[in-house]
C-alpha cells in the first residue's frame, strides 16, 4: 500500500527537573527514526508546562497549551515537580492529571519488559498492564465526584471509588485488542471479594467484553494474590487490566520486577490523542547535570509512535518504534548506559550512542 504522505505535528512539554534532559534526547532519537524508515520528518511544537509557565502564563497548564495540544498528533510529556509549586499551583490537579482529564485519557499503558544485562528479577518478564485512567479509586480522577474526597470533621477523612460499565468497556476493549497483537491472553485484576460491586463489576465487564475475542484466553486474580504471583512469575503474564489505584502500584511492582523504574515507559491515550510519559518523576536531585537516564522516555515515545502507527495504518511508524527500541536495547547490551544504570555515560552521550545505532541500523 501507498503511505499518505503525511507530515505528523507532535507537542513537545518540556516539564521540570531534568524534563529539559529527556525530552529533547526523546526528540533526536524520533527524529533520527522516521529518517531512517522514510516518514517525513516530525513537525515539533514546544508548548509550556510546569514551573516556567507558572512564572510567564500564572498556570502550570496553560488553557492555551491544551488549546495546542487538540490539534497535534500526540505529544511528549516531561516529568513535573508539581510538590515544589508555589501555592495555590502546589495543591491543584497536577499537569499530568490536568492534561489526562482534559483529554479523557482513559487508557494508561504501561510495559514492564526486562532488559538483557537490565537486572531483572524475574528474567524473561514482558508484560504490558492497562490501566483504567479516569475512574476507579483514585479520587482525583473521578468524573462524577469531584474531587472524590471529604472530611465531616477534622477527625475523619472520606473517599469514594466509582466504576462505570462504559468506562471499563473500554478499557477492556484497550486490553483485548493489545493482547490480540501479542501472546492473547488477559489477566483481569479485581478485589471482588470485598470491593463486591465495584470491583466485582470492573471483573463481570471485563469478562463480558472478552467474549467478543474467543481467541484471547482470560483469567482473573484478586489484586493481593496478584502482587504474589508476579514476584515469582511476572514472566508468566502478557497483558493486566485492572482499575486505576490497582494499575498504578501493580505498575510500579512491575517495572521494578522486570529490572528498574528508571526506564518505564507509557503512554496515555483516548481513542484520538495520545500522550508519551516517563514512569518516573523529575528527578530534582540530579536535574540538570546531564546525569538523567532518558530510557523511559524514549521508549515512551517510541510507544507513542506505535500509537500513531495504528491510529493512521501508517506501518512505517511501527518500524520506527522498533528501530528506537532495538537501538536503545543494542546501547545498553554495548555498555554504554548512565550511572543509575551501572554505567558512565551523560544522558547527551548515550543519546547520541543511540542515534548513531538508528543511524547504522537504518
Ligand atoms: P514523583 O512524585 O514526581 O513521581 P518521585 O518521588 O517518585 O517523584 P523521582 O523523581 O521519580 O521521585 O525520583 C526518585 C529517584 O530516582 C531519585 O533519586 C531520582 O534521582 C531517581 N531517578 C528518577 N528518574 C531518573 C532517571 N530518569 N534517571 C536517573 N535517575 C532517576
Ligand atoms: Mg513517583
Amino acid at each position: 500500500t501507498t503511505q499518505p504522505d503525511r507530515t505528523y505535528r507532535l507537542g513537545v512539554l518540556l516539564g521540570d527537573g531534568i524534563g529539559p534532559e529527556i525530552v529533547p534526547s526523546s526528540v533526536a532519537m524520533v527524529d533520527a527514526a522516521v529518517t531512517a524508515v522514510g516518514v517525513e520528518p516530525i513537525e515539533w511544537h514546544e508548548l509550556p508546562l510546569g514551573a516556567s509557565a507558572i512564572d510567564e502564563h500564572g498556570s502550570h497548564t496553560p488553557e492555551s497549551t491544551l488549546k495546542a495540544l487538540d490539534d497535534l498528533d500526540g505529544w511528549l510529556l516531561g516529568p513535573h515537580d508539581s510538590a515544589a509549586y508555589p501555592e495555590p499551583y502546589k495543591s491543584q490537579l497536577n499537569p499530568s492529571g490536568t492534561i489526562r482529564k482534559h483529554f479523557g485519557l482513559y487508557a494508561n499503558i504501561r510495559p514492564a519488559k526486562a532488559f538483557e544485562g537490565g537486572n531483572a528479577v524475574v528474567e524473561g518478564t514482558d508484560l504490558v498492564i492497562a490501566r483504567e485512567n479516569t475512574e476507579g479509586f483514585y479520587a482525583d480522577r473521578n468524573t462524577f465526584a469531584g474531587t472524590g474526597e471529604m472530611m465531616p470533621t477534622a477527625d475523619v477523612a472520606i473517599m469514594h471509588g466509582i466504576i462505570t460499565r462504559a468506562a471499563t468497556e473500554r478499557i477492556a476493549h484497550s486490553a483485548f485488542r493489545l493482547a490480540g497483537q501479542r501472546r492473547k491472553k488477559v489477566t483481569i485484576v479485581h478485589k471482588a471479594n470485598v470491593l463486591k460491586m465495584t470491583t466485582g463489576l470492573f471483573r463481570d465487564v471485563c469478562r463480558e467484553v472478552g467474549q467478543q475475542y474467543p481467541d484471547i484466553e482470560v483469567d482473573d486474580f484478586h489484586i493481593d494474590a496478584m502482587t504474589v504471583h508476579l514476584v515469582r512469575r511476572a514472566d508468566e503474564f502478557d497483558v493486566i487490566v485492572t482499575e486505576n489505584m490497582f494499575g498504578d502500584i501493580l505498575s510500579d511492582l512491575a517495572g521494578e520486577i522486570a529490572g528498574s523504574l528508571g526506564i518505564a515507559p507509557s503512554v496515555n491515550s483516548s481513542d484520538t490523542h495520545a500522550m508519551a510519559q516517563a514512569a518516573h518523576g523529575s528527578a530534582p536531585d540530579i536535574a540538570g547535570r546531564d546525569l538523567a537516564n532518558p530510557i523511559a522516555m524514549n521508549l515512551s515515545s517510541g510507544m507513542l509512535l506505535e500509537w500513531l502507527a495504528s491510529r493512521h495504518e501508517d506501518p512505517r511508524l511501527t518500524l520506527a518504534a522498533r528501530a528506537i527500541e532495538d537501538a536503545v536495547a543494542a546501547t545498553v547490551r554495548n555498555g554504554v548506559s548512565t550511572r543509575d544504570l551501572g554505567g558512565s555515560a551523560s544522558c547527551s552521550e548515550f543519546t547520541a550512542a543511540v542515534v548513531e545505532e538508528i543511524r547504522k541500523a537504518g
